[in-house]
């Protein structure tokens, strides 16, 4: 049966990630998925090029084609008239409106006119902000609300699916309020939306963009997909998946281009101060940066924007495969560590590892280990679900006495017959314990770290995670430890957690 334009349907999950299938009028859009801009004036990429990029959905401008083309655009269609055979969103043209003042199209006209020439996803006229000021992003959370009620009766039974933008992402508390007051008009909206942050992104706010992600993925219908406009660089397209956002738009890769900046997954170069392409795309293989340099501004433009494109598609092509494999997380940890910027965003997880953690599936089809590797992986929220589980068990089992013994390097050593009376624990970085009768559950036998340097904050959390265990649930109980000398982790883990539960 075919589905109605807009809807959604979620085929895998991982931490707020999600692979979907978005269904416009045109053909399905697998989420996450990246719609590179068409500009309607300039065309330095040709919509094959795109294809042949691998991308089959793309958006321009409403507002522009409006003005390029005027009815003609009508008449054709919006495909025709781009050239470019795919899903096609278009923005409804808010910030060139900001850009050149009223300049006479009302919202109605401009929702009439991405109708008629038969959008596949199109935008209401929001009202975003030029600058960042409170009182700027007050009037635009207000009347962009005002925007998307009024929009209502235009919008209702139409062949588009309709982005419902929620504006206030500078500041918290107003993201926080707009997209309550927005939550009555989601379900007349297919898909929603998050505008505002693009100033955020371009000056390696990733903190901000992060933060407001969760903030709408909180409050925000999780079944519908969330466009994050103007998002167009690896870094933040993967924090972005990992933190619930659907679908992008940006025109990052030609603007670069046109500066002669080439994206890398850790930042954008100046490609003059470029001795080596650190890419395998089917450019950087066959130039190199003085090849580049020395072609005719059109021709490097063109190539540059390509390998732009090529970066960022490969942000999402392996956030999709983290997300089928489950190492949604541990993708993200290794992102994390290529720019301050995206490591600043990862450390305010912790804060949310609770709330993250509900898409991460427990393991998926054939189990894979987890690889753990500094104090953040202790947050992995499949550790997170462990210790959860951890807790449950202990608060049921009874017992008189205590043993503590390290984590044999063998799980199969582990003594699961122990007697009813006495609770054996093994303590153990990450993890921080495994009772004796858990050996071999998930992930307890599933992990990898380096055993021979244990970093000694990893060491120090687990050691106040299992002392704290140890007091709430066997209170006053004697407690014994068992064989930890030698050289390592096991030494050090006897020594400070015996100075934590000293009588
Ligand atoms: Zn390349």
């Amino acid at each position: 049966m075919k589905k109605p334009p807009g809807a959604f349907e979620i085929r895998e999950t991982d931490l707020l990630g999600r692979i979907g299938r978005l269904h416009t009028k045109k053909g399905t859009v697998e989420t996450p998925a990246f719609f590179p801009v068409i500009d309607v004036y300039r065309q330095e990429v040709s919509p094959e090029d795109l294809h042949r990029a691998g991308f089959k959905q793309a958006i321009t401008n409403a507002y522009l084609t409006l003005r390029r083309f005027g009815e003609e655009a009508a008449e054709k269609g919006i495909h025709t008239i781009t050239g470019f055979n795919g899903v096609i969103m278009t923005d409804s043209g808010a910030y060139q409106i900001l850009e050149y003042g009223d300049i006479g199209v009302t919202q109605e006209e401009i929702i009439e006119y991405q109708k008629r020439i038969g959008s596949d996803i199109a935008v209401i006229l929001d009202v975003p902000t030029s600058d960042t000021k409170r009182d700027s992003v007050i009037a635009s959370v207000e009347k962009t609300l005002q925007r998307a009620r009024d929009a209502l009766p235009l919008i209702k039974d139409s062949e588009q699916a309709w982005v419902l933008p929620v504006q206030g992402a500078a500041y918290q508390d107003l993201l926080e309020e707009s997209a309550k007051r927005s939550l009555p008009l989601t379900e007349h909206y297919q898909v929603l939306g998050l505008g505002g942050l693009t100033i955020f992104m371009e000056t390696y706010d990733y903190l901000t963009v992060a933060r407001a992600l969760i903030t709408a993925r909180r409050i925000l219908p999780l079944g519908k997909p969330l466009h994050l406009f103007g998002a167009g660089h690896p870094l933040i397209i993967t924090l972005a998946v990992a933190l619930g956002a659907d679908t992008f738009d940006s025109a990052s890769y030609i603007l670069y281009a046109r500066d002669d900046r080439y994206i890398t997954e850790y930042g954008v170069e100046r490609l003059d101060r470029l001795e080596y392409l650190p890419c395998n795309c089917p450019i950087c293989s066959r130039y190199t940066p003085k090849d580049l340099l020395e072609m005719g501004k059109e021709e490097r433009t063109r190539l540059l924007a390509l390998h732009n494109l090529h970066a960022i598609r490969k942000a999402i092509q392996r956030a999709k495969q983290a997300i089928k494999e489950g190492r949604l997380w541990e993708l993200l940890e290794e992102i994390a560590h290529r720019h301050p910027a995206a490591y600043e965003a990862f450390q305010m997880l912790h804060d949310h590892r609770e709330f993250i953690e509900q898409g991460s599936p427990t393991s998926k089809g054939v189990v894979r280990g987890l690889k753990l590797y500094g104090p953040e992986s202790t947050w992995h929220p499949k550790i997170t679900r462990y210790r959860r589980k951890i807790e449950d068990y202990l608060a049921g089992r009874r017992a008189s006495k205590v043993k503590l013994a390290p984590y044999p390097p063998d799980p199969s050593q582990c003594q699961p017959e122990y007697n009813d009376d006495t609770i054996l624990l093994y303590y153990v970085p990450y993890l921080g314990v495994v009772p004796a009768e858990l050996c071999g559950v998930y992930p307890t036998i599933h992990f990898n770290y380096p055993r021979r340097r244990v970093p000694s904050l990893v060491v120090a959390e687990a050691v106040d995670y299992v002392a704290s265990l140890v007091q709430k649930y066997y209170p006053g109980l004697q407690v014994e430890f068992e064989g930890a000398g030698g050289e390592g982790w096991p030494s050090l883990f006897n020594r400070l957690l015996r100075d934590k539960l000293k009588p």
